[in-house]
């Protein structure tokens, strides 16, 4: 299947060619080592894999002759041909400027980057200055050209000496990713400080040194798309676009040392100059090196640099995805070569590159790295980032930049001895609990231990991998460590007892006696070789009473109610929700950006929560989820959402979860030369936004030569972009990319794509349960929280009569509510301020069910409540009585009563006269005289439940007695 190259039959000897003509990207095959040393200096840059045999590069006809003529069978890599091709045919479509690369909006230029360093220094003058390290050769002859400038980043009101690093970048003008990652990288740092901790005590205690640009002149020319890679010193040859001199072949230590190692011919790519430092790029750089670090190492190529020597030195440099040490030019081992590679598979570890000595590649000589190491001693590495010269953006942003960062900031962590602190555990995500406290509260510390965490490839040249120890022990401390004074507080291991290399460590920090302000508390851990690691660090801060508010709510989901364990962070601090859901902590005074978030839902955002001092603040937050907008669980009986371009298939068995997986075959190894596409159709995402992809996978292909690649399109297809890329990979694991340039996007694809060489096969590009998610108002529209009711009561319960009972609601996400009356079928609509919460009151006059209706989502929703109503007892006349019944004429009677329940009465003689109203204090109990002429029958009637009732009591008058007779016989007078 190679595809050969015909070749017109140039000479191996002359060094004419037209550099930048017809250059394709090429596979050059070999069989013996011996042949890569041969070409090695007419390469400006190959990927070499010597145990394939396999040698790859960007090659003009001239060179692509050469590599033939020295016995290499030569085959055209299509695909990063066609890539090269677009590129140069984007950049001769556009007005070539000084600012924004066309194409390319990611990478700053030189003016861009140094009006960005600039701007940075004037704002953050005490963590920032930018020194002139000398000119470009360009300035040097008046023609133009720039002076190059380093960003020293540290807080200079901290006095050192501290230990440096001194980094690189695009020394290789064509190399379009270094210089932008180390303008980030200064940017994280200086822009980080005071917030991040980390940045914030490397700041304090270490120096960042950067040169962003050091081939400004080259990499003016690389900007208009050429694939510069010298600077532009125009002396030594005669055919403009072949001058300059290779500056990563001109330093001036091992110059001109290596067979092979560096080009005498002054228009060849790796030309060395006249002389080791003859360019003032390299004086510059090398001065300043020595300045910088001084010299640690003896006179001899065999003395090592003592174990305790301080400071890095770094050159990034692209591509081929390598982290690689000294020595370039011998293959014996560097005098510090353990400690080098123990370093440089640590910081492997983050970008997943192959760690070696640079050797390993092919020999160089009269390099940055080898300078600084073999003149000075100091610990240095050079960087080959990603798979391009013009490396896509999508790649650089969501692989490179992050990555190569984390690897960065490593770096600087350990500069105080670099050959020592890599061999012990890292410690990552260090933070207290809380983070904000009251003075005098109490704080936990808790941190991440990883002894385990390095490249562990065996590459030529790349040592043995070194041991790795269970952690030992762990401490937390209020000042760095290394200063006099400072004192450990014993951390433990979280699961009880260090013995893994792989801990999480958690303990009390001191913290009691902390004045009000942001600390930094520091955790180191050692592992059982008694081996320290770098430190990690925390911001905790302490707020005085009197500044203080305090904040505490609910996360839920807004569907289901269901709590949520979620992240709550409001200011600079930030909290983790309770399994109920729940948070409550300590907050500053101030104004603070609130942001709740939990996996599968959208993050809510308050800009500006105001926090007042004595402030106790609720927040209940309910989070939307996020919606599968395409769903592949990639089983045999599922109607997949993806179109397979054969051979892609679905294939029973493969999948993670032992169900199916999307393969490359329907068994065993792919196969060669592939370039096929899973793509979706065409997705309409208007009105979603944070789309995101996730999908479980196992990329098992050749390393470096097969990937897996996500790409998506925001055009129904019309082109694409790279989002991911991987391979080598033997185990599962699951995905999650952020697709923000999918958001709102009518004409959405999403496509996994597969390509193979001409060589080697392997298992394929497992991928499974593919899900891309997405939030935003087409999302939210459906999935509006259900109605429902919380609360339903009467109170009483239960009443008499005439009595008024209140009807009390609570509901939720209601939009109307009414309340109906079982006994009389009347309805009580509900105010629309009331429909959360209200009360209504009743009176009814029997036993009634009220029946609360509301209607909403998944509504509409009933409660019930029952009102008892109660009679009064009835009036009853107990007793009614005359006394005495009898009188004589003239004498009074009086008329007693006693009555229950009575709310009226009055009494009624039978002789004509006018009724008595008894008054109301009377009722219960109470009494009248009367003085009857004649029998009177008195009627007392009283009112009541039951009523009216009467009774009756009657006076008999006695008439007057006759004269009285009195039997004694005497009689009286009349
Ligand atoms: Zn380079």
């Amino acid at each position: 299947m190679a595809l050969a190259i015909a070749l017109a039959g140039a000479t191996a000897s002359a060094p004419t060619r037209a550099h930048g003509d017809d250059v394709q990207v090429v596979r050059a095959w070999f069989d013996d080592a011996h042949k890569v040393d041969a070409v090695a200096p007419l390469l400006g840059h190959a990927q070499v894999d010597r145990a394939k045999g396999l040698l790859r590069t960007e090659a003009d006809p001239w060179l692509r002759a050469q590599l033939i003529a020295a016995g290499f069978r030569v085959e055209l890599d299509r695909a990063a041909s066609d890539t090269l091709q677009r590129t140069a045919a984007a950049f001769s479509a556009a007005t070539s400027g000084a600012r924004a690369i066309p194409g390319f909006a990611c990478y700053r230029t030189v003016e861009e980057a140094q009006d960005r360093l600039d701007d940075l220094a004037s704002t953050h003058p005490q963590l920032l200055q930018m020194v002139d390290i000398g000119p470009s050769w360009q300035w040097q002859q008046g023609s133009g050209g720039y002076r190059l400038r380093v960003a020293r980043a540290t807080n200079s009101a901290i006095p050192g000496p501290k230990p440096a690093l001194f980094v690189i970048g695009s020394i290789h003008a064509r190399e379009y990713t270094p210089a932008e990652l180390l303008l980030r990288f200064v940017e994280d740092l200086v822009e980080g400080y005071g917030s991040d901790a980390d940045a914030t005590w490397i700041l304090d205690h270490h120096e960042v040194h950067v040169l962003v640009h050091a081939n400004p002149d080259g990499r003016k020319r690389a900007e208009a798309g050429a694939l510069w890679r010298k600077n532009t010193n125009s002396a030594y040859c005669a055919t403009a676009s072949q001058q300059g001199i290779d500056l990563n072949r001109n330093f001036p230590f091992a110059w001109n040392s290596a067979p092979g190692g560096s080009s005498g011919v002054p228009c060849q790519d790796t030309y060395r100059g006249p002389s080791g430092g003859s360019e003032p790029e390299t004086e510059a750089i090398a001065a300043y090196a020595t300045q910088l670090f001084g010299d640690h190492r003896g006179p001899l190529l065999t003395d090592p640099a003592p174990d305790d020597t301080p400071g890095i030195f770094m050159d990034i440099h692209s591509y081929s995805q390598l982290v690689l040490w000294p020595w370039g030019f011998t293959e014996d081992p560097a005098p510090n070569g353990t400690a080098l590679a123990v370093l440089g598979r640590r910081l492997a570890a983050f970008n997943g590159y192959t760690a070696q000595a640079a050797i390993g590649l092919y020999a160089t000589d009269g390099t940055t790295d080898d300078y600084t190491y073999g003149e000075l001693g100091v610990a240095s590495y050079a960087f080959e980032l990603g798979t391009d010269f013009f490396q896509d953006c999508q790649t650089f942003e969501n692989a490179i930049e992050p990555t190569n960062r984390a690897a960065l900031r490593y770096a600087a962590r350990v500069l105080r001895a670099p050959y020592v602190l890599p061999a012990g555990p890292d410690t990552t995500q260090v933070r207290a609990e809380p983070d904000l406290i009251l003075a005098g509260d109490a704080a936990t510390v808790v941190a991440q231990l990883d002894d385990a965490r390095q490249q562990t490839g065996t590459p030529p040249f790349s040592g043995p991998v070194p041991a790795v120890q269970p952690i030992a022990s762990a401490a937390a401390y209020l000042t760095p460590p290394w200063l006099p004074g400072a004192t450990a507080q014993p951390l433990q291991a979280a699961d009880g007892s260090f013995d893994t290399p792989v801990e999480a460590a958690t303990g009390a920090i001191d913290s009691g006696a902390l004045a009000p302000g942001r600390h930094l508390v520091y955790v180191q851990a050692r592992d059982s070789s008694g081996a320290d690691g770098p430190v990690g660090a925390a911001f905790v801060e302490v707020v005085a009473p009197e500044d203080a508010a305090s904040i505490a709510g609910t996360v839920t989901d807004i569907v289901s109610g269901a709590p949520l364990v979620a992240r709550v962070e409001i200011g600079p601090w930030q909290t983790t929700t309770a399994a109920d859901g729940g948070y409550a902590r300590v907050l500053r005074a101030g104004s603070w950006p609130m942001q709740v978030s939990a996996p599968g839902f959208e993050t809510a955002l308050e800009p500006a929560l105001a926090v007042a001092a004595g402030d106790a603040l609720t927040r209940d937050v309910a989070l939307y989820r996020t919606c599968a907008v395409l769903d592949d669980p990639v089983e045999p009986a599922a109607v997949s959402p993806f179109t397979p371009q054969a051979p892609w298939q679905k294939r029973a068995g493969a999948g993670q979860d032992g169900g199916a997986a999307w393969l490359q075959s329907a068994s065993g190894d792919y196969a060669n030369n592939l370039d096929i596409a899973l793509a979706s159709a065409t997705l309409d995402l208007s009105g979603y936004s944070s789309v995101s992809l996730r999908f479980d996978q196992r990329c098992n292909t050749e390393a470096d030569w097969d990937y897996g690649i996500v790409e998506v399109s925001g055009n129904g297809g019309g082109s694409w972009s790279e989002v991911f890329r991987c391979d080598g990979e033997t185990q599962w694991r699951t995905v999650e990319l952020p697709l923000p340039q999918l958001d709102g996007a009518a004409n959405a694809r999403v496509r996994f794509r597969f390509t193979s060489d001409t060589a080697v096969r392997a298992p394929g590009w497992a991928v499974d349960n593919v899900v891309l998610s997405a939030g935003g108002a087409e999302c939210r529209a459906g999935q509006q929280p259900p109605v429902s009711i919380d609360a339903f009561d009467a109170t009483p319960a239960q009443i008499v009569a005439g009595d008024i009972a209140t009807l009390a609601w609570t509901t939720r996400h209601a939009t109307a509510c009414s309340i109906a009356n079982s006994s009389d079928a009347s309805v009580h609509t509900i105010a629309a301020p009331d429909l959360a919460s209200g009360t209504f009151a009743v009176s009814p006059a029997q036993d009634v069910i009220y029946t609360l209706s509301c209607d909403g989502a998944d509504g509409p929703v009933t409660a019930e409540t029952l009102v008892i109503v109660t009679s009064p007892p009835p009036v009853a006349i107990l007793e009614f009585v005359a006394m005495p019944p009898t009188v004589a004429q003239g004498e009074g009677s009086t008329l007693a009563w006693t009555t229950e329940n009575a709310t009226a009465c009055s009494i009624v003689a039978d002789d004509g006269g006018a009724p008595y109203v008894v008054a109301s204090e009377d009722l219960a109990e109470g009494s009248l005289l009367v003085e009857p002429e004649v029998d009177v029958a008195y009627t007392l009637s009283c009112d009541g439940e039951g009523g009216p009732v009467t009774a009756l009591a009657a006076v008999t008058v006695m008439p007057p007695l006759p004269p009285a007779v009195f039997d004694d016989g005497f009689e009286t007078a009349p």
